[in-house]
Formats: C-alpha cells, structure tokens, sequence
C-alpha cells in the first residue's frame, strides 16, 4: 500500500536583480565556488542571495527545484540538495516527486517509473521478474504466500480449508476439481474419483479408507480410545454407515445441508447411527470417527440445554486428544484454529480443561445444564 505524498516541484519566482559590479569583497559563486574577481549577478529569493560569476551565468543549468543557476549537468542546487530526501531504494537525492510508503520509506519518481513489487509496491531496481511475469522485492519474495497447488505467489485473497495445511490461489480455487475429503482444489492429471463421482486428491488416496470393514475398525478403535483415556462408554447399538454424501443424508433426515461434512451422527429416539464419507483418509477418519462416537456419548450423557456449537466444541475436544494422542500435530493445529463453530466450539471447551487443570471439570460440565450467564440452547442453535 502507498500512502503518497509528493513534494510539489514548482520553480518559484526568482527576482532576479541583475547587479552587475566589480571588486566585491570575498564574494564566491556559488556555480563554480571560486572568489569572484570580475563582474558578477547577484540572485535573491525571499530571504536567499546567491551570487554567480558572469562566466558561470552564461554557461550553467538551472537548479530543477529552485530555478537557482547549478553548474552544467546538475540537477540541484546545494541548498536544495540538501533538503531534498534520499531515496531508500537507489540512495540518490530524490529529484522533484517522490513517494513515501506507509513503512517510512522514500522512494524517488525515477525508481516508480520502473519496476515495482507485486506485493507491497516498493521499487525493486535490479530484480527480474519471476516467471516474466509477477515481480517481488527480496522481502515479499521470502515473506509471500504460495498457492499448495501451483507454487504461484498470492496477493491478496486466497482460500484456506479446514482439513488442509497451506493457502490457496484464487485461480487454482475456481478452476480445479475439490477433493471430496479434504476440500484442497486438485490440480494435478488425471484426477483420480471414487464412487458418487467424488474427486480425491492423491494425498487422501494414500491412506484412503474405503472398505466397511475398515471403517468399523476406525469406530471401535475411537471407542477404546475415548474408554482407555477418560473410561466413557456407549451403550447403544451404533450401525455404521459408508455414504458418498453426507449433505444427501442429512437433507433425507430433514437437517440442514452444511456444506463439507465428513460425518455425522444420526439419533432417533433410541436408534443411533453414524453415517462417514466412504474414502476418508486414515487423519480425518481418525478425528471424524471420535468426533461422531463422541456425539453418541454425549446424546447418552450430557445436557440438551448446551447449545449445538459447544456440543460440536466438546467433540472436536474429543478428536484432538486423538490427533494429539496419534501425533498428527498438522491435523490437531487446524482443529485448534478453525474459524467457524467448531473451532469456537473447541477453544471454549478446552477453556474449561485449562480453567480447572482437569479434563474431568469437562466431562462435569456436559452433564450437568448449563449455569446461568453460561452459553445455553435456544431456538435455532
Ligand atoms: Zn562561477
Ligand atoms: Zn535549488
Ligand atoms: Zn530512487
Ligand atoms: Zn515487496
Ligand atoms: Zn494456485
Ligand atoms: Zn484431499
Ligand atoms: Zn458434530
């Protein structure tokens, strides 16, 4: 961003008053620095008087800010000279305009008229430009962003998922397929599908779960992981379900479509049931398996009166003590930061953990109604 000022560079009025004499003691021009012996002009502006031997006024240039006479090929005079700012970018006097940056930075009219960075806008004199076409100084080159799927620098806007680490360009965004898992635009060929005409990326087909025996390991191993570490239990049968749409799912139960859901718990009256997105890579099976199973404990244990997005907090609570557990420091930093409900959720209930110094303080706390002044169900949470 350029917050610019420019210095306006007018030529002021020179009153010249064209004294001409002789023998002027210890006059020294201020062209050629000599004494003047012969004849001589004296120049007054306001409250400045120079005086200019009659050889240099014939044969000088003018001082391009104040119009004073400067020896041949200068741009300044000394005065001026000294009050015009340095450039920070080719260290010589700034010569008329110049730009000031936001960082304090000068940059004169000369480095602005040539290249500047893409990023920040300085003047990058002697960088060439990346791939002929963006150009970044040495700062933004090793501060930028980089899109994952191209490599490309990102200026400005820039898409983020959840369940992936790294940015986004904007382009890759709009013209890549996403992968069904983790949402990361895909820009690779061919772009591998699963069943449902659902894209994954190769990343999440590395360890993609795609059998039912293989995702109803992934639920019993949550099921001894939530037993061993904090001795919960679930009592009610919970069928598991391998479904190529979750959104489709939810819109044929009558709950609002989501967007990317992974997976989801399912209760009616006394039947539960967890549905998973067939294909899930072993991380996101691992926190979406413990999140779902969490939801069956707590449609067994805990308060209804505490609102969707502290019940989303708790299980996802729940999931990072997996991902924590299984050493997916990745995963568990997404989780942690998520924007939305179920990184708000999160950070509260981890708040109370903190708070107390005990995990139990949180098993205590979903069991019981929320206090007063705490976050409560209303309609439409
Ligand atoms: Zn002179
Ligand atoms: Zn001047
Ligand atoms: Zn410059
Ligand atoms: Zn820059
Ligand atoms: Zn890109
Ligand atoms: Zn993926
Ligand atoms: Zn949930």
């Amino acid at each position: 961003m350029i917050l610019s000022r420019v210095r306006r560079f007018s030529l002021l009025l020179l009153f010249l008053i064209p004294i001409l004499a002789y023998g002027a003691d210890q006059l020294v021009c201020q062209v050629c620095h000599k004494s003047i012996t012969g004849k001589y002009v004296k120049l007054t502006n306001g409250n400045r008087t120079v005086y200019v031997c009659e050889s240099c006024m014939n044969n000088s240039d003018k001082c391009v800010m104040c119009g004073f006479p400067v020896a041949k090929g200068k741009k300044l005079c000394p005065s001026c000279e000294k009050k015009a700012p340095t450039c920070d970018f080719c260290h010589k006097k700034c010569i008329g305009k110049y730009s000031r940056f936001n960082t304090g930075e000068i940059a004169c009219n000369e480095c602005m008229s040539g290249p500047v960075c893409a990023r920040c806008g300085h003047p990058t004199p002697g960088v060439t430009l990346e791939d002929g076409k963006i150009n970044l100084c040495p700062k933004c080159n090793k501060e930028a962003l980089r899109c994952a799927a191209c490599g490309s620098v990102i200026i400005g806007q820039y898409a983020k998922h959840p369940y992936v680490d790294g940015v986004f360009c904007m382009n890759c965004e709009k013209i890549h397929p996403k992968c069904g898992m983790c949402g990361r635009p895909i820009a690779t060929r061919p772009v591998m599908k699963l069943a449902g005409e659902r894209p994954i990326c190769l990343e999440c087909l590395k360890t993609s779960i795609l059998t039912q025996d293989g995702m109803q390991t992934m639920l019993e191993t949550s099921a001894a992981f939530a037993f061993k570490l904090y001795g919960m239990k679930v009592d009610h049968q919970l069928p598991l379900h391998l479904v190529d749409d979750i959104d489709l799912v939810r819109k044929d139960s009558g709950m609002p479509g989501s967007g990317q859901e992974l997976g989801l718990f399912y209760r009616n009256g006394d039947d539960f049931s967890i549905y998973v997105l067939a294909g899930l890579p072993l991380e996101l099976a691992t926190e979406t398996m413990l999140h779902e199973w969490t939801h069956a404990w707590f449609a067994e244990n805990g308060h209804a009166l505490h609102p969707r997005w502290v019940q989303e907090g708790f299980c996802q609570w729940m999931a990072s003590k997996v991902l924590k557990s299984k050493g997916y420091t990745n995963g568990f930093v997404r989780l942690r930061d998520r924007t939305d409900m179920y990184g708000k959720g999160y950070r509260y209930v981890q708040s109370i953990e903190d708070d107390a110094g005990s995990p139990q303080a949180v098993f205590k706390y979903m069991k019981s109604e929320p206090a007063s002044g705490a976050p409560r169900q209303r309609d439409g949470q």
